[in-house]
């Protein structure tokens, strides 16, 4: 049974007569976007507008009521839908000027002058009676300076069809204006009639003249194909594309326009998951791996006995599916989530010591040298009394040692390294390489990482362990790491104590925070202050950090030792801070954020933070997580407004994951961490956390369709195939994204 638009409601048989017929030419929607002018055709660039195809995809961004002509404010631009009372071709003296169109137009408020430059052909046009939307600046004397007009009674194409007579009339029609075909007199048209949509636009090309030039080709909407198969489209209840795209531009009622994007947003969720999808299959097909299927003699050991402390269940469940990845013979690509301290370490770990008893070797990069020290020392303590031959590979490994690591792990004396970028450097050679970890691999680019993907050995790929401590939103994991194979770690291993948060913002508050610090002192931990942020520079930010560091150590902490750090210290200075605060001789480290990664000192148990307003959500917990690292309570003091969203938010969430949906809500996707710097494709259509349950739904459908039919052949893809194809063409092979 057919039904309306998005609804279950049937359609009547009169309403069926009049459906239209369609015949789609979708080569219409390559034609070039011809326009008038320069300045337009500029404007039209710099938009991404080049083709039909790409206009009609050019979403109004939202509708604006109409202003009433009585509350016109003089100078304010603004846009007011009127009736068109009477017009008159007024001719000009000089020699050359074409002559004037006055106006007079008005609507249930009052009425208007205005005048039209240039364009004696209105007179014809906008006939009294016509209905225009005007846009542009009142003087407050009753005249109009309009800066664009489009006629805007009716859409331009019915419902019921009658699109061909449109569509004939505005191919002649210029920018600035268009045609309609005789008004449809629908009482639904009043509704939306007097709210106009407001087009992203830019110097030369004005939401109302995009306006015009989408009513001038209304016609290609009929010329959009449907990827989508009827099933699909009928079970998730979602619009047909033509039917999706004009209703997004001229919604019939308020809240069509809605349904319309979220149909072009599910389409393009769906090709983006799939195009993972394809990636992610012909990354495993396309490439062996050793398969690590022997019985596990030595790691069994290590886990049963080998280890400090009992793995948490998560820990458990992430080792058990990556020892599912490393047995198969395809090339393991997972993706290791979890907050600083949630233990990826001893999971990473575990994966490495898989492939050293099966006498393969294994690698771990991460982006910084502390971080590569860090993690050789935590490997040192958790291999406990175990041998294994492990090494050290940063920028400042000297040069014999250098060259002694290097002909080990070229003849394989070596099982395990740990180490920075220099780990990719030609030189570096391996034996029978067979796991790599690679951690906060965000930090590392698409290169880096597939130069280590190549120290396989013969034609294998190594299998990989991507890290990343930064949570985000599922939906962003999705659509960033959806070609990657997922595990978290959200349960805290045991013994963990919570972290109190607390926003402080009066003096008597700073006092209290500071005798707090000193009681913490007083018992024998040990305390970060963070300074305040100044993006301005980093030798501001340097100067900032030392006269507070001055004014502690002769202040409030005049009794305690301090040590200060910041980015412009000398590398020397900056280890020789960090190994006086690891060791306890220093109580208090006062510093930038460059404490954000890599500092790991249990006996830290309380932060204060400086103007925290200026921080972003992500960046505060990630400091916060470096307290709350041992077995005592621990205390972040944020300084900053009572009534910062932001911070309260950090003060009754602990969880990152939530943090990190808090923040997609406050900031939308585009400001998120990360979004930017990961080159992610900012959906067209899709925003979130809008769209998030479309998402899961796109994610869904793409499995299901890839289980069934994972190249695409079947005749109900066949659309499906082309539409992948044009937008994303070989990228589905290119190298594995993460
Ligand atoms: P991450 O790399 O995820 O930030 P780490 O692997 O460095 O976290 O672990 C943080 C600390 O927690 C380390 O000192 C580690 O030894 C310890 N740890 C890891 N797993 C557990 C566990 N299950 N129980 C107790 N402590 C653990
Ligand atoms: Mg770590």
């Amino acid at each position: 049974m057919p039904t309306a638009f998005t609804t279950a409601t049937p359609l009547a048989d009169d309403e069926l007569r009049d459906a239209p017929v369609r015949w789609p030419a979708p080569e219409r929607l390559g034609q070039p976007l011809k326009l008038d002018g320069a300045k337009a055709a500029q404007g039209a660039e710099s938009l991404g507008l080049q083709t039909v195809g790409d206009l009609l995809e050019h979403l109004p961004r939202d509708r604006r009521e109409a202003r009433a002509v009585a509350d016109l404010i003089a100078g304010e631009t603004a846009t007011v839908v009127v009736e068109v009372k009477q017009i008159d071709a007024r001719a000009v003296r000089r020699r050359g000027m074409r002559p004037l169109v006055e106006a007079t137009v008005a609507d249930a408020s009052g009425s208007l002058r205005v005048t039209f430059f240039n364009q004696p052909w209105l007179v014809g046009r906008y006939r009294p009676g016509t209905r225009l939307m005007l846009h542009g600046k009142a003087d407050g004397r009753g005249r109009f300076t309009v800066q664009g007009h489009a006629q805007t009674d009716q859409r331009p194409t019915s419902p019921a069809g009658a699109a061909t007579a449109a569509a004939c009339a505005a191919n002649t029609a210029t920018l600035g204006e268009f045609v309609g075909q005789e008004p449809t007199n629908s009482p639904r048209v009043e509704q939306v009639a007097a709210s106009v949509a407001h087009y992203p636009a830019t110097d030369g090309l004005s939401s109302t003249q995009i306006l015009a030039l989408v009513h001038q080709h209304a016609a290609s909407f009929d010329d959009v194909i449907d990827p989508l198969p009827v099933a699909i489209r009928v079970r998730e209840r979602l619009a047909d594309r033509p039917s999706a795209l004009r209703a997004a531009h001229f919604p019939l009622e308020s809240g069509e326009e809605e349904e319309g994007r979220r149909r072009l947003a599910f389409d393009e969720l769906l090709l983006a998951q799939l195009a993972l999808q394809q990636r992610r299959r012909h990354r495993r097909t396309a490439s062996a791996a050793p398969a690590l299927d022997q019985t596990s003699e030595f790691t069994s050991r290590w886990l049963a006995s080998g280890l400090p402390f009992p793995l948490t269940g998560d820990q458990r469940a992430a080792i058990a599916a990556i020892d599912a990845d490393l047995a198969c013979g395809q090339p393991m690509q997972r993706l290791l989530m979890g907050e600083v301290g949630s233990g990826k370490t001893v999971v990473a770990l575990y994966a490495m010591l898989r492939a050293v008893e099966h006498d393969l070797q294994a690698a771990l990069m991460a982006p910084t040298e502390t971080l590569a020290e860090q993690h050789f020392a935590t490997i040192q303590n958790l291999l406990g009394a175990e041998p294994v031959r492990a090494g050290l590979l940063t920028g400042s490994t000297p040069a014999r040692r250098r060259a002694d690591l290097l002909a080990k792990l070229a003849t394989g004396e070596l099982s395990m390294i740990v180490g920075t970028h220099a780990l990719i450097e030609e030189a570096v050679e391996f034996n029978r390489l067979a796991v790599v970890v690679v951690d906060e691999q965000h930090r590392f680019g698409v290169g880096q990482r597939a130069a280590l993907d190549r120290k396989g050995r013969g034609d294998q790929s190594p299998h990989v362990l991507h890290m990343t401590a930064t949570p985000i939103p599922r939906t962003l994991a999705l659509s960033r790491h959806g070609d990657l194979d997922h595990t978290t770690l959200r349960e805290l291993p045991r013994g963990r104590q919570p972290i109190t948060t607390h926003l402080c913002s009066s003096e008597a508050e700073r006092e209290r925070a500071y005798a707090r610090i000193r009681d913490e002192l007083g018992q024998g931990r040990q305390a970060f202050v963070v300074c305040p942020l100044v993006e301005e520079s980093e030798t501001l930010q340097a100067r900032a950090a030392v006269a507070e560091f001055e004014r502690l150590r002769t202040g409030p902490f005049k009794e305690h030792r301090l040590v200060l750090m910041h980015g412009q210290m000398r590398a020397a200075d900056k280890q020789e801070a960090m190994a006086a605060f690891a060791a306890g001789t220093a109580q208090v480290l006062v510093a930038t954020t460059v404490i954000e990664v890599g500092i790991d000192v249990p006996n830290a148990t309380v932060m204060l933070v400086e103007d925290a307003d200026r921080y972003g959500i992500s960046q505060l917990h990630q400091l916060r997580g470096r307290i709350g690292r041992g077995q005592h309570a621990s205390l972040c003091l944020l300084f900053g407004r009572k009534d910062a969203v932001r911070l309260r938010a950090l003060e009754r969430e602990s969880d990152g994951f939530a943090l990190a949906e808090i923040d997609l809500q406050l900031r939308g996707q585009g400001e998120l961490a990360g979004t930017r710097q990961s080159g992610e494709a900012i959906f067209r259509f899709a925003e979130f956390p809008r769209d998030n349950e479309l998402m899961e739904r796109a994610h869904r459908y793409s499995r299901d369709v890839f289980d069934a039919d994972p190249d695409l052949t079947a005749p109900e893809h066949a659309l499906l195939a082309d539409a992948l194809a044009a937008l994303y063409g070989d990228e589905a092979r290119a190298p594995i994204r993460a």
